[in-house]
């Protein structure tokens, strides 16, 4: 064993004499695939540098570390895999010029015939009901109960919607699929294969490695991170729909989930991709990530199905938009509701991705609503007849999307 180790030492030392190695950047997120930088290619001709500069400012990384990666002249960018590496030479359409389209496995809405009725006719649709549930609820935090109320679980009542909607869409023409169809994870990793992953990404994040902290980030590697890195996966490779449409409940902190706090806030938001910050950026995948999103042409999209869903929820729900007060995200656009924001289950989509984060769980009205559970028709709610939480969510979410993409849904 000595032997080896002085070996080693040996050729580390002569290593660093002959050639110091290129320093890498904090380069891989947890559980991140190497990216195949030549891939970018692909792209040759099919943005101009002026919409490449926007994207990237405006969009992508407004706070413009972008420059420290790509490099823009008006017929190409030079786009820099990690530090010390040659840069990858992607040509751009020449000012003035009608750029060709991306390479992508997504139609866009100009290039969809909707048919009399059927106003989602020919439409991919993956559904993606945000997170677990079940067995897995209280481990991801998303589970809260007041004495023996019926438990507030926002996988499971993700996975309710998106079996409503699901069927609305079908109405109308679209072809859906759910990332996942039952409660419980699509991956088959689990937290006592990441231990090691966990003290990786302990150890990246400048964080002392205690059992119980290892055991709470590989908990998190498991239903956050592997969990979605799968669905993408899925939805990239398998699915390849024109759209995602992820699900979601919001909440405002509660506390202990066993004696949760209820609020009187309640409001909506949808979250486009982008607002990365020059930290996020300097690891290697999510860099690549965001330049796939950009150049396939994502943004205009994201843009246009969610504000059709915002104006639909908003008019089903009567919710006030919620403002952020911090730099996670920046305003989308002059709509309230719109906000763009880095999440794993936005950037790691390769289609355009529709991101809904209406109801508050722990609002006083939203609990009362999802202890009613789903029903048909309308109850009384506080004297206000109402459809179930879950109806009014789907009917508006499937509502937008109809306008969006084939005129009104009637
Ligand atoms: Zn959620």
């Amino acid at each position: 064993m000595k032997i080896r180790r002085f070996q080693l030492f040996c050729g580390t030392l002569l290593a660093l004499l002959v050639s110091a190695p290129a320093p890498r950047a904090a380069s891989l997120s947890p559980l991140a695939r190497q990216p195949d930088w030549n891939s970018l290619r692909q792209y040759a001709g099919t943005i101009t540098a002026a919409n490449f500069g926007k994207l990237l400012q405006q969009v992508y990384v407004p706070d413009g570390s972008w420059k420290g990666w790509v490099s823009l002249s008006p017929t190409q960018a030079l786009i820099t895999p990690h530090p010390g590496a040659e840069p990858i030479v992607l040509l751009l359409a020449p000012p003035g010029t009608t750029p060709q389209t991306p390479p992508r496995f997504w139609k866009e809405r100009s290039q969809r015939s909707p048919l009399p009725g059927k106003p989602l006719a020919g439409l991919r649709i993956a559904i993606d009901p945000g997170h677990l549930g079940g067995g897995y609820a209280k481990m991801e935090a998303r589970w809260f109960r007041i004495g023996f109320s019926r438990p507030v679980q926002e996988g499971e009542m993700t996975l309710i919607v998106a079996k409503l909607l699901k069927e609305r869409l079908e109405s109308m023409g679209a072809e859906v699929w759910l990332t996942r169809t039952r409660n419980g994870p699509t991956t088959p990793l689990r937290p006592g294969n990441l231990r090691k992953a966990a003290v990786g990404s302990l150890e990246d994040e400048g964080t002392a490695p205690t059992a119980e902290r290892l055991q709470h980030e590989a908990e998190r590697l498991f239903y956050r991170v592997g969990e979605i890195r799968n669905r993408a996966r899925l939805v990239n490779e398998k699915i390849r729909p024109d759209l995602v449409v992820c699900l979601h409940f919001n909440a405002e902190e509660w506390g202990n989930p066993d004696r949760p706090t209820l609020t009187e806030t309640n409001h909506l938001h949808l979250l486009l991709s982008g607002a990365m910050s020059g930290e996020e950026l300097r690891h290697e995948d999510q860099r690549f990530t965001m330049l796939v999103k950009l150049l396939g042409g994502t943004h205009a999209e994201e843009l246009g199905a969610s504000e059709a869903v915002s104006r639909s929820l908003a008019a089903a729900t009567g919710l006030p938009p919620f403002t952020y007060h911090n730099s996670k995200a920046i305003p989308a656009s002059s709509n309230p509701y719109l906000w763009i924001r880095n999440l794993l289950a936005n950037r790691l989509f390769e289609c355009p991705v529709v991101y809904c984060e209406p109801y508050v769980m722990n609002s006083r009205p939203v609990f009362n609503r999802i202890q009613m559970g789903d029903y048909q028709g309308r109850r009384n709610v506080g004297g206000t007849p109402l459809p179930s939480i879950y109806r009014e969510y789907a009917d508006a979410v499937a509502q937008g999307l109809a306008d969006y993409y084939g005129g009104a849904a009637k």
